[in-house]
């Protein structure tokens, strides 16, 4: 798609988009709240997409939480979401375990936080390392083994808070010496809002250092993933050329809808301004068909 096809929203363009679309995918950061912030006009939209008969599907890219506290966080903000209509990066890491029939006797190392452990539980994995290891580190003497548990048939890497040597030493040992062990990422975001005053580095960091240590690359079960929109999709029976995604990120979100076909709408409300979107379009090549300040342009203009 070249530069000249993305359209800012107007009064035409939102009524036929909102006429030809029958599910709308929001990613949250961004769009929805701002860390724990709520975007402005965010419920009333949300209401009148609703009230239009349209579907609506969250997808987070953040693994810090579990679809349940998810769908906790929505309540408190006044959005009633059910968690079956949320998608996190952290419920995709263990969907992917599932979907491929990871075995249950094997377990799983996690660089991340409750999210991730959360939804391995809840899938009926057994989880080893998360937030809690941070407390350990290795003893560097010339006579310590470090051993790792030889059964991990998995690392998941996502954002940790609490990430140190003793966790890069685990899930690299784990990924280079256990047989057929996989390295799943959550999501590769470089940074995210995790106050609404700053943002703070992303999984993307914790990913890289693994793959420093390993030399491998990772399975992505987040955005831009297709194994998220190909999950999404089997849950829900909608055609993609049906669906629009709404993101603030061009690398993740726009991607991600572009990908499958969707229709696709980049808001100004999160990390990319109206000014950088014009020069990262033409370094990633990942045109949004529409722009527009925030979500709740769409109530503005029907
Ligand atoms: N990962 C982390 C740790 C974050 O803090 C954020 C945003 O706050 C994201 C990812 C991106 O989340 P989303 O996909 O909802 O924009
Ligand atoms: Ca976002």
């Amino acid at each position: 798609i070249s530069k000249s096809n993305a359209q800012p929203l107007s009064t035409e363009n939102a009524k036929q988009l909102l006429n030809s679309v029958d599910a709308f995918l929001f990613d949250c950061d961004g769009v929805i709240w701002k860390g724990d912030k709520l975007i402005d006009g965010v419920p009333q939209t949300l209401d009148m997409l609703r009230s239009l008969g349209k579907k609506l599907v969250f997808v987070t890219n953040n693994s810090t939480k579990s679809r349940k506290k998810y769908a906790e966080k929505f309540h408190s903000l006044g959005i009633p979401v059910n968690e079956d209509e949320i998608f996190s990066s952290s419920f995709a890491a263990a969907m992917y375990l599932k979907v491929n029939d990871f075995p249950r006797e094997k377990k799983v190392y996690v660089i991340g936080e409750e999210g991730i452990l959360e939804e391995l539980e809840l899938a009926g994995f057994t989880a080893l390392g998360g937030p809690a290891d941070g407390k350990k580190n290795p003893e560097l003497k010339s006579n310590c083994l470090f051993e790792h548990d030889k059964s991990v048939g998995a690392v998941v890497v996502g954002l940790d808070q609490y990430i140190n040597f003793y966790k890069l030493q685990y899930g690299a040992l784990c990924i280079r010496e256990n047989p057929g062990c996989l390295f799943i990422a959550t999501n590769r975001d470089a940074s995210g809002h995790l106050t609404d005053l700053q943002e703070w580095p992303g999984a993307g960091c914790m990913v890289a250092a693994v793959c420093g240590a390993t030399q491998k690359e990772p399975i992505v079960v987040g955005k831009p993933s297709t194994f998220l929109m190909d999950f999404l999709l089997q849950k829900y029976n909608i055609t993609t050329s049906r669906m629009c995604m709404v993101g603030d990120r061009l690398d993740t979100d726009i991607l991600f809808g572009q990908n499958a076909g969707c229709r696709t709408l980049l808001v100004f409300s999160g990390v990319v301004t109206e000014s950088a979107f014009q020069d990262l379009s033409k370094e990633l090549q990942v045109q949004p068909e529409y722009y527009t300040n925030s979500v709740s342009d769409i109530l503005k203009y029907v």
